[in-house]
């Protein structure tokens, strides 16, 4: 299947070709953010009648757009190099889905809240889990199930290397809010539900990839129930003395096999809606 389409907005003449292939920036060309946002702006602006007005009207997206591949360059250091996730993350404006009180921070490697107790998961572990999801199957793959919506963010990443994502969040107000944030993007393979992700989502099995952005004591078995034969599941798990690690389980023709990775910090896998 083809990659979803970008946003139904005005197109800009900076915005990279989403149908070529990716090409992460030059480390000189990203170094200093703040100094390359006005040469892409003019160069932008080349061709255009009014430039000035362009510029001004466009600096915010130019900003975001500079901010977001000095994020990937970031990525590529810290050992990100699947193609195709650093050009989902590249094309996934993380700006769109952070609350006023800390936009300036969109494009940080950090976590932030999302209200209700809950955060946005950390650009780089959301690349790193979703990397492990893929390892080296030909993007895009099949249908995905993502436990903890949240505000969204990483299922609409996910939706840019799955064919199919069925995204589940047990609270009603995080669910309507990631309704709200992903509207605009119109990524038509992405389903939101809302309902307990420990029992997984049966209709939409099996599935070539599990991921979860809440850790509990163990992988609940309908994960494992619902996982395809070649598909792998990428969750953070409950390893005792309150730390978590990021664990990966493939299901192959023979079983289940196990790995156990770094330690991670995710909120809470929770039963029952609220
Ligand atoms: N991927 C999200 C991260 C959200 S934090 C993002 O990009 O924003 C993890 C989310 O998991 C929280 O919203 C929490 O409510 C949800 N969660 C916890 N237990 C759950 C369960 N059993 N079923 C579905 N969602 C759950």
């Amino acid at each position: 299947m083809s990659a979803p389409k970008p946003p139904n907005r005005p197109s800009f003449p900076a915005r990279l070709d989403q149908n070529k292939p990716f090409f992460a920036p030059k480390l000189s060309q990203t170094t200093d953010v703040k100094k390359q946002v006005p040469r892409v702006a003019m160069e932008a602006a080349k061709g255009f009648s009014d430039s000035k007005f362009f510029i001004n009207q466009d600096r915010s997206t130019l900003n975001h757009e500079a901010l977001r591949l000095a994020m990937v360059r970031k990525l590529q250091h810290q050992g990100i190099h699947h193609e195709a996730v650093l050009r989902a993350m590249r094309d996934t404006e993380r700006h769109r889905f952070i609350d006023a009180g800390w936009a300036n921070q969109s494009y940080e490697d950090t976590s932030l809240p999302i209200g209700y107790e809950q955060t946005i998961s950390k650009p780089s572990v959301v690349a790193r889990m979703i990397e492990l999801l893929l390892h080296d199957r030909p993007t895009p793959i099949g249908r995905v199930l993502d436990i903890g919506t949240g505000c969204g963010y990483q299922a609409a990443v996910l939706s840019r290397v799955c064919t199919e994502v069925y995204s589940i969040e047990r609270l009603k107000a995080l669910h309507d809010k990631a309704r709200n944030l992903l509207r605009p993007f119109r990524l038509f393979n992405l389903h939101l539900l809302l309902g307990d992700g420990m029992v997984g989502y049966a209709a939409g099995a099996p599935y070539s990839g599990i991921i979860a952005a809440a850790g509990g004591t163990v992988i609940p078995t309908a994960w494992l129930e619902q996982l395809a034969v070649g598909g792998r599941l990428v969750a953070p798990v409950d390893v005792g003395g309150g730390r978590q690690s990021l664990v990966v389980i493939d299901r192959t023709a023979q079983g289940l096999t196990q790995q156990v990775l770094e330690l991670v910090q995710f909120v809470p896998l929770k039963s029952g809606i609220a």
